[in-house]
């Protein structure tokens, strides 16, 4: 193959358009979020995880090779050192059309502007409870009151969208999603509902148990609300609608209830380098060994990562009942 023969787009075998990629650039964190981590974590020695440099090169070829969106995701990727200098140089890449963030809002009061200022263009803050107890029990270690100033500071900075992300667990915070709403609308942003799943193994509650379905959050919502069916199609696994007399929009993420593989257009770049090609399985591709052998070319990298979409699944299957789950956490893949 000649560097003149490879693909402006990227496209499996099933013929899903793969434009998106999200990046895990650390898989540290400041929280320790019950359905993510477990509490005492081990977290990868330097020289396992990609360099700022490697994964800008990454990011580069993968824009090169027709990816439109990018998004940075952790681990919490604002602590990160060197986090806004490689949002900069990503958000400058000719060829992106969208640079977007997850983060769990902690850091976001002193550095919403500077993610503006790098190209960001939307974000999506983790926000599962407004209790500040509760808020401490299901991130171990988080501040609500941080998280809300976070919020606010996006809002003043102005992104073209701020939307909140909330994994709702039964017995722990199925009780709030009217609440989660309304402050949404209050805040005239958006919200997503995540089902949890069942990746990595966590330690202080049974997946099974905890599971509140997306279909179950809907009908608490509708004693208060009325939802919309929303015509947007983000080409994500959000189901959307419109919270009437408002413009805040509420987004259903159900890999459980409702399965979205059909229209997946995404892979995700692992901390470790890993090109994870779905969530719920674990094919995959070391870009990182390809990276870092002496003699790898753009070619060879791009090579990598065309031949990588002929072992994108076709769906993903989980199981809450069976073991084993995915043994990887969130924090490694990007959520
Ligand atoms: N630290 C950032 C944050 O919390 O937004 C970014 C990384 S986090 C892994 C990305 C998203 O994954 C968050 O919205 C988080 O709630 C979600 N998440 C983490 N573990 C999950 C799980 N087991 N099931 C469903 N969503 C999960
Ligand atoms: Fe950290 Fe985000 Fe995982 Fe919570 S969900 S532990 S904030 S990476």
């Amino acid at each position: 193959m000649t560097a003149t023969t490879f693909p402006t787009q990227l496209i499996d075998r099933f013929g899903r358009k793969v434009d998106y990629l999200r990046i895990s650039i650390t898989d540290r964190c400041d929280f320790r979020c019950v359905y993510c981590m477990a509490e005492d974590m081990t977290f990868l020695p330097r020289e396992a995880i990609l360099s700022l440099e490697e994964i800008y090169l990454l990011a580069k070829t993968f824009v090169e090779l027709g990816v439109t969106k990018i998004r940075i995701t952790g681990g919490e990727p604002l602590v990160r050192k060197g986090a806004l200098a490689l949002l900069e140089q990503i958000g400058a890449l000719a060829g992106l059309r969208e640079l977007v963030l997850t983060t769990n809002g902690s850091q976001l009061a002193t550095v919403a502007s500077k993610l503006k200022a790098a190209n960001v263009k939307r974000i999506n803050i983790s926000l599962d409870t407004l209790d500040p107890v509760k808020f401490k029990a299901m991130t171990r270690t988080g501040e609500l009151q941080q998280v809300l100033a976070g919020i606010d500071a996006a809002r003043e900075v102005g992104f073209e969208r701020i939307k909140l992300n909330a994994v709702i667990l039964k017995h722990r915070n199925h009780d709030e999603v009217g609440n989660l709403v309304q402050f949404a609308i209050d805040k005239k942003i958006d919200i997503s509902f995540i089902e949890e799943m069942p990746l990595g193994v966590v330690d202080k509650h049974d997946r099974a148990e905890a599971y509140y379905s997306s279909d179950l959050i809907r009908a608490d919502l509708a004693q208060r609300f009325t939802l919309l069916p929303s015509t947007q199609k983000t080409g994500g696994p959000s189901d959307y609608c419109l919270v009437s007399g408002t413009q805040t929009r509420v987004g259903f993420i159900s890999p459980h209830s409702h399965n979205f593989c059909a229209s997946c257009n995404r892979v995700r770049l692992t901390v470790e380098g890993r090109l994870l090609l779905c969530l719920g399985n674990d094919h995959a591709i070391d870009l990182k060994s390809i990276i870092r052998t002496p003699n790898a070319t753009e070619q060879t990298i791009k090579q990598a990562i065309v031949a990588a979409m002929e072992i994108k699944p076709e769906k993903h299957d989980f199981n809450l009942q069976e073991q084993p789950v995915i043994l990887r956490y969130m924090n490694m893949t990007g959520g």
